[in-house]
């Protein structure tokens, strides 16, 4: 009964449990349980009787289970394995099995297999294994250096650390990683950095300095967290990765950097100070440029405008006066007699004296208007936005009083008036060149009224000035055609009461106008250039003349011939009257030349030489007209002149102007003391004779002896005693 319930019991026992049991005899399936059956698919009684290979998924698997399992069986040991195992329809499941020798000593006794379906677990495991083997591969194949470190120890790392700190394989387990660092403050300062943030969970990243196993140094990232699991520990997973060479080049860059700014200050330095330079020198160079603009157009002396900028200025005021139906005045002003004091006092004083004209001029005008000087002492204003000529009345008339004022020029005291002409824009002309014309040819009417005045141009002044070129065009016929005739005027010496001399004075027999007086034709020879070829026939008809009276048996008389200024400054004069001489057989003390003062003093020094040289040639020399110009008597005595002739504007008021008699008086006690003679011109009456000879003036010339006569009426004075009074 016993026996039949422990049956019953480990039957029991085999139907509930929970893992498969199977009973194997001589490789013979003899018992397996429900749940053995189960897992391979079949009922427990289809089992029975299959042969153990059916369960195995081959032969060579069977086999070496066999071979495996046989000793550990015979030894009385449990056989353990885990392995596929083959199902009724063929499939396959994971099996663990573990088999017991019934009894070790007979085989044939059986074996117990006891089995358990793995198949979830082993597949869990599978996928656990897969996972770690693909963790494991990223680790080792990861670009970047990592290690686990607990206590500072390194535990675990993979190649791509070992490579970069340069360790062999496995060499850096159990390392400290204070080794990995190059020095102790570089240690410690990492960690008391890191060690709270990463005690916290959070990832902590960070550039710092490490050391390779050869000692030398690099840069790397670190980044750490906290691995995972550690508990209280503090463990720690680092990520290396090696940035020294973006740190080098980062450096290089860097360096790079600076020094392109280091080279970018000094270029700019170098650029400001070049700026600088160019600035300068553009200032320079337009500065420059506007002194040379200025001395283009400004009068050197005066620093007005000059005849370039008058023209601007004129244009552009006669375009605005056209706009706004205004007059513009154009005035001429030349100084009277100017030339003289130039001449005499020389040109620092004639520069002051203009400088000073110019400022008065000036200061009388407006400052729209504009204030020139063409040169010499012409100077020219252009009066802007009038309304009619009565407003250039006012500025011509300041002009006048302005200029009334005595000037003191370097020491001389000095009294200049003008002479102005005025044209009045639209009236007068419409363009700047006739308008400046216009007002010229009023300045020469001015002149002519007897200066210090002005003149509003007039139609009729034009018609002057063509007769003035008529003339010009029919005195150089003349000169061609011999219209020209020499008078001579004797002159007398009253204690010889006898003719001295003659004085050639030139006529011309105009075929129209009859005789002409030469105040009518030789300024305007003088003005064109036409008194050097008809001063030339002068002097040559003179002497040729005497030389006639000569043959004629007349006695030898000088025969005296008047130069004009520009005769006497012409070059080549001291030749042409040696070879006039020449040519006439006549001895240089029979020609006596007539100069007046204006001549000698233009140019002093060229006068000197020019006298010199015909004085030691034997030319008698005269002052004509003395006492009207400004003659230096400084200069005078130094000049080898013999006579003066006393102008017969002093002769002609003897007896009733005391201020002439004093002057003729002066001149001839000046003369004397000069060792000079004195000649009366332009005696008309016995009084004034006497008056002259009271004075101890005793040559004389004028009507009241002898009109100038044709050569052969004058020849009959040589006989015919001299007319005393
Ligand atoms: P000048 O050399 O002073 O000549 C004297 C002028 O006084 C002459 O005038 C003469 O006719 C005039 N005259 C002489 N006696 C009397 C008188 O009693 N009363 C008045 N009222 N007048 C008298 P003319 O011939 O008309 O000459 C005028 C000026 O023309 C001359 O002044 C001289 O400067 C210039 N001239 C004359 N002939 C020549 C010449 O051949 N060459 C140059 N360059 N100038 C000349
Ligand atoms: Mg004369
Ligand atoms: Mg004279």
């Amino acid at each position: 009964m016993e026996g039949n319930s422990t049956l019953l019991e480990l039957r029991a026992i085999l139907e509930n449990a929970t893992v498969g049991i199977l009973f194997s005899k001589n490789r013979h399936l003899v018992r397996a349980n429900p749940l053995c059956a189960q897992m391979f698919g079949y009922t427990a009684e289809e089992m029975v009787g299959l042969t153990g290979r059916t369960l195995y998924p081959s032969d060579e698997i069977y086999e070496s289970v066999g071979r495996e399992a046989g000793p550990a069986l015979a030894a009385g040991q449990p056989f353990r394995a885990e392995l596929d195992m083959v199902r009724k329809d063929g499939s396959c499941f994971r099996c663990r099995l573990s088999a017991k020798a019934v009894n070790p000593l007979r085989p044939q006794a059986g074996t117990i297999w006891i089995m358990e379906d793995v198949t979830a677990d082993y597949q869990t495991e599978q996928l656990v294994r897969n996972a770690l083997a693909e963790h494991q591969m990223i680790f080792d194949n990861a670009a970047v250096g990592i290690m686990y470190v607990e206590d500072r120890m390194v535990v675990r790392c993979n190649r791509k650390l070992e490579e970069i700190f340069g360790y062999g394989t496995g060499e850096m387990l159990g390392l400290s990683t204070r080794q990995l660092h190059p020095s102790q403050e570089s240690f410690d300062d990492l960690g008391n950095r890191a060690r709270d943030p990463i005690r916290r969970g959070e990832v902590f990243s960070t550039e710092c300095g490490a050391r390779r196993k050869d000692g030398r140094c690099f840069w790397v990232r670190i980044t750490g967290h906290r691995a995972p699991h550690a508990g209280e520990r503090f463990d720690v997973v680092w990520i290396f990765e090696d940035v020294t060479q973006r740190r080098e080049a980062e450096e290089a860059l860097r360096r790079a950097k600076d020094e392109l700014e280091q080279r970018v200050l000094e270029r700019t330095n170098e650029l400001t100070v070049t700026n600088q330079q160019l600035q300068k020198e553009i200032f320079e160079r337009v500065q420059a440029e506007q002194r040379i603009w200025h001395v283009a157009h400004h009068d050197a002396l005066t620093g007005l405008p000059n005849r370039t900028l008058l023209h601007d200025r004129l244009e552009q005021a006669l375009a605005q006066a056209l706009r706004d139906n205004h007059r513009v005045g154009v005035m001429f002003l030349d100084l009277d007699r100017f030339k003289s004091i130039n001449d005499t006092l020389g040109h620092p004083v004639g520069d002051e004296l203009l400088k000073q004209v110019a400022g008065r001029i000036e200061a009388a005008v407006r400052a729209v208007d504009t204030v020139s000087r063409l040169g010499g002492d012409e100077f020219i204003v252009i009066l802007r936005e009038l309304a009619g000529p009565d407003d250039a009345v006012l500025v011509a008339e300041k002009i006048v009083q302005t200029l009334a004022m005595p000037i003191n020029a370097v020491g001389h005291e000095l009294c200049v008036t003008p002479s102005i002409g005025i044209s009045i824009f639209p009236d007068d002309g419409l363009e700047a060149l006739q308008l400046m014309k216009n007002a010229d040819t009023a300045m020469y009417h001015a002149k002519a009224r007897g200066r210090n005045n002005f003149q509003f141009f007039a139609p009729r002044m034009n018609e002057e000035a063509t007769r003035f070129f008529r003339l010009e065009h029919q005195l150089r016929h003349a000169l061609d055609v011999g219209e020209l005739v020499l008078h001579y005027q004797p002159q007398l010496r009253i204690t010889e009461t006898a003719v001295c001399g003659f004085e050639a004075l030139v006529r011309w027999q105009h075929p129209e106008s009859g005789l002409m007086p030469p105040a009518e034709f030789v300024p305007v020879a003088e003005e064109t250039g036409l008194i050097l070829p008809l001063g030339e026939w002068v002097l040559g008809e003179a002497l040729r003349q005497n030389r006639l009276w000569q043959e004629a048996g007349y006695p030898q008389l000088p025969v005296s011939v008047n130069l004009s200024p520009r005769q006497f400054r012409q070059r080549g004069l001291v030749e042409l009257v040696r070879c006039l001489l020449e040519d006439t057989g006549q001895p240089a003390r029979l020609l006596e030349l007539e100069i007046t003062e204006t001549s000698l003093m233009h140019d002093v020094d060229e006068a000197l030489d020019t006298l010199r040289e015909l004085s030691a040639m034997g030319v008698r020399l005269a002052i004509d007209d003395f006492g009207i110009g400004y003659s230096s008597l400084n200069h005078l005595k130094r000049f080898p002149v013999h006579r003066l002739k006393i102008d017969r504007s002093f002769v002609s008021d003897l007896g009733e102007d005391w201020g002439d008699a004093a002057i003729v008086s002066a001149i001839v006690s000046l003369a004397r003391a000069l060792n000079l003679e004195t000649l009366a011109e332009g005696v008309e009456s016995s009084a004034q004779v006497q008056t002259l000879l009271s004075y101890g003036c005793t040559r004389f010339q004028g009507n009241y002896f002898s009109v100038p006569l044709p050569a052969s009426e004058a020849e009959l004075l040589f006989r015919s005693p001299a007319k005393v009074a």
